[in-house]
């Protein structure tokens, strides 16, 4: 089947799986501007951002030649559950005929899930079909652990893009390796790679740590979040996401009674400021932020799709928060017509302020009683 995906974050997982399965992979191009324009002349005017890129993302793979969509679904009282449907028919008004195959937890709907990897799997042996999950699975946890050191290290490199350029070698390495031996190998040179980039001495006052939550597409695809990871590197500011890929297959892997995740643990934190879940990431937001302020994170900034209705609420209680654990939060709005220039500034200013803040608490303190942070670069 020639196949193909949304675009989102490390796609070079999602690609990777499909070709173990036996298909033709068609890579969706990363969302450009054209992809927006196109998701945008198509979509209705309201819909949310990630509906209206995703859809441009799919009219540029069906026209590489996809026939097949494979996508995840969405559930609760948010607009996540009918995108499918969505870009179905306006794919078919168009005049083009796609088979979608949308996963879901495997707990809400045990027989679609089933069926929907009998499909997926097509001849392939079960065998190697639980073979290529496993090492998937595999690779994403240690993708995801060498992006989180990438995070870090980019904020104090000496040469601007080093890190990314080996980041975008690390991927591509690990889309070259078929074996849970050559994953390893391909771990190990990411890793020596990445301590050997030449980083400036930074105080223990200059460190900042911020962390980046909200509607998991805008958070995880850099492309429409005006790179925003690598904007706060480049300030100096040390990053963490709120979502990675492998917490999110591990927390949707496991039954509710053993699930002792990172998303489990978050969801709790943000229980006492939205009790219920609202669709969406915006639990997981809230939760974050009080994640954030007591792992002493210096700041925060918030992303949400303009018109995201979760994390619209979620904004809405972000100052309670932020007053609660003294942590400071920028919200930005994105889509279509975002400027880059405006949210700049408003980025700067934003992380002037946290470093001010950050100093201000330090020299409050002796020596001694500082919580001491280790430099993301010197650890293992
Ligand atoms: S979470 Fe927000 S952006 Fe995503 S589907 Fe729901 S309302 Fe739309």
């Amino acid at each position: 089947m020639k196949v193909t995906f949304p675009y989102m974050g490390t796609t070079v997982v999602y690609k990777k799986l499909l070709e173990m399965l036996g298909h033709d992979v068609i890579l969706p191009p990363k969302p450009t501007r054209t992809t927006i324009n196109l998701g945008v002349k198509y979509s209705p005017e309201f819909a949310c951002f990630p509906l209206k890129v995703i859809m441009g993302s799919y009219f540029e793979a069906i026209q590489k030649g996809a026939e097949v969509i494979v996508t995840s679904g969405g559930n609760g009282p948010c607009r996540a559950g009918f995108y499918e449907r969505v870009h179905q028919r306006i794919l078919e008004s168009e005049g083009y005929d796609v088979d979608f195959i949308v996963f879901d937890s495997m707990f809400r709907d045990p027989k679609t899930f089933f069926r929907n990897i009998k499909k997926l799997r097509d001849r392939t042996p079960w065998i190697q079909v639980m073979k290529s999950l496993l090492l998937i699975y595999d690779m994403i946890g240690k993708l995801d652990n060498l992006e989180k050191k990438v995070q870090c290290i980019r904020a104090y490199e000496k040469n601007r893009g080093e890190t990314s350029r080996i980041w975008e070698k690390i991927q591509y390495d690990f889309d070259q390796a078929f074996s849970f031996a050559s994953m390893k190998k391909a771990f190990k040179l990411g890793k020596e790679k990445l301590n050997s980039v030449p980083i400036h001495h930074i105080e223990e006052e200059e460190q900042i740590r911020i962390g980046i939550v909200g509607e998991i597409y805008v958070v995880m695809e850099d492309s429409i979040n005006m790179k925003m990871e690598q904007v706060l590197n480049s300030l100096g500011a040390e990053v963490e996401r709120s979502q990675y890929l492998s917490q999110w297959v591990t927390y949707n892997m496991l039954p509710k009674w053993m699930n002792w995740t990172h998303e489990n643990a978050v969801l709790k934190k943000g229980e006492p400021y939205i009790p219920i879940l609202i669709g969406g990431h915006a639990k997981q937001s809230v939760g974050q932020i009080v994640d954030y302020g007591q792992r002493k994170f210096d700041g925060v900034v918030h992303l949400m799709p303009f018109g995201c209705l979760p994390e619209l609420v979620s904004q809405s209680i972000i100052p309670k928060i932020s007053e609660d654990y003294n942590i400071p939060v920028l919200t930005i709005s994105l889509d279509e017509q975002t400027g880059i220039a405006n949210n700049q500034t408003r980025i700067e200013a934003f992380v002037d302020l946290v470093r001010g803040k950050r100093k201000q608490r330090l020299n409050g303190k002796t020596k001694l009683s500082r919580n001491k942070r280790e430099h993301c670069c010197s650890s293992s």
